[in-house]
């Protein structure tokens, strides 16, 4: 690895879905870590199609500082889409990717940047704690780590978010890839490129509510799953095998009965309904599992843009074209 300067420009990039209350706390601290950074900064705030407020003080805040840009969409995107459209407007020979709601702290951005002039290109912040959230949060987001780290590989870093510094090289990359269902931090670990964990402690939300309810959660994961493995294709194909295997030492049992059995009786019923129900739930869920990969396949196809920009501010083209 070699050392290197301090990026002449730091981005910024912040995704926002209705956070009108965390906005103000949002401006203080960032303006004050604007005075503290060495390098300049561009603060790209990206508007994730909200419906209250904070689209307005967005805009008050630009008005007033023209290092903060700002990118409405027009409608929600959703959270990894909205920060995709930040990365492509960023102008940054580095760029950091932070929530609005303050439980990434700012001030571990100076720590980021000097992992970037040791020569990293990746430096993420890796949560050794998470303050302020429900067990059921917690609980489910390790589940969610050791299942991803099976299934994309173990050196996807547990713990670890969206909070993070890239680098341009690694950024370039990211933005020539076009698939519509992002992970991005998947898509960060399988870009490679030396990596570097900053450990902090993962703070509580300093205001309003979390934009990811439990719904949100299981299609954000399961996205993250079908787009970085077959496993679950690979799992339906042995579990198929293994039915046909059941279903030969059914057989085998059937015949023999028929000979075997007393006259008189009329067996089997119990039985069939039991492979009866046994194969069409096994049909059903595989069925159900491959249309995942097609529905995948389908709206790939299509190549729509990822994200449609109504307004920005402050803002002239996107650095990256799309793909
Ligand atoms: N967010 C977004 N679009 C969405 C949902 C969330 O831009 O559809 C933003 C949100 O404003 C915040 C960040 O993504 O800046 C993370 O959301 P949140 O804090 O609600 O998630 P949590 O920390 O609870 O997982
Ligand atoms: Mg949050």
């Amino acid at each position: 690895m070699c050392p290197r300067p301090p990026p002449a420009l730091l981005s910024i990039v912040i995704p926002i879905y209705n956070e009108e209350q965390t906005l103000p706390h949002l401006r203080e601290r960032m303006t004050q870590l604007m005075a503290d950074l060495q390098p300049a900064v561009e603060l790209i705030l990206v508007d994730d199609g909200t419906t209250d407020r904070s689209y307005e003080l967005l805009c008050d805040w630009a008005k007033a500082d023209g290092r903060v840009k700002v990118i409405a969409l027009s409608r929600n995107f959703g959270h990894q889409l909205a920060t995709t459209a930040g990365l492509r407007y960023a102008r940054g020979d580095a760029v950091v990717i932070m929530d609005a709601d303050l439980q990434d702290p700012p001030e571990l951005v100076p720590a980021m940047v000097q992992g970037y002039c040791e020569g990293y290109e990746v430096v993420y912040g890796q949560r050794t704690e998470r303050l302020g959230e429900t067990a059921f949060k917690r609980y489910s987001a390790f589940l969610f780590y050791q299942l991803m780290r099976r299934l994309i590989s173990p050196d996807l870093p547990a713990n670890v978010g969206d909070f993070r510094l890239l680098g341009r090289r690694i950024l370039s990359e990211i933005n020539r890839l076009h698939e519509r269902d992002r992970f991005l931090r998947g898509l960060v670990s399988w870009a490679g490129f030396p990596q570097k964990a900053l450990p902090y402690l993962r703070q509580p939300r300093v205001a309003g509510e979390t934009k990811y309810p439990v719904l949100k959660m299981v299609r954000f994961a399961t996205n993250a799953i079908v787009s970085f493995s077959d496993l679950p294709l690979r799992i339906i194909m042995w579990l198929g095998l293994g039915s046909v295997a059941l279903s030969a030492l059914l057989c085998i049992w059937a015949v023999g009965s028929f000979f075997l059995a007393p006259p008189g009786l009329v067996p089997g019923w119990a039985s069939i309904i039991v492979i009866l129900c046994f194969f069409s739930g096994a049909i059903l869920s595989a069925l159900g599992m491959i249309g995942l990969y097609v529905g995948r396949i389908y709206t790939e196809v299509q190549r729509r843009p990822l994200f449609l920009v109504a307004q920005t501010r402050n803002l002239e083209e996107p650095t990256a074209a799309p793909p």
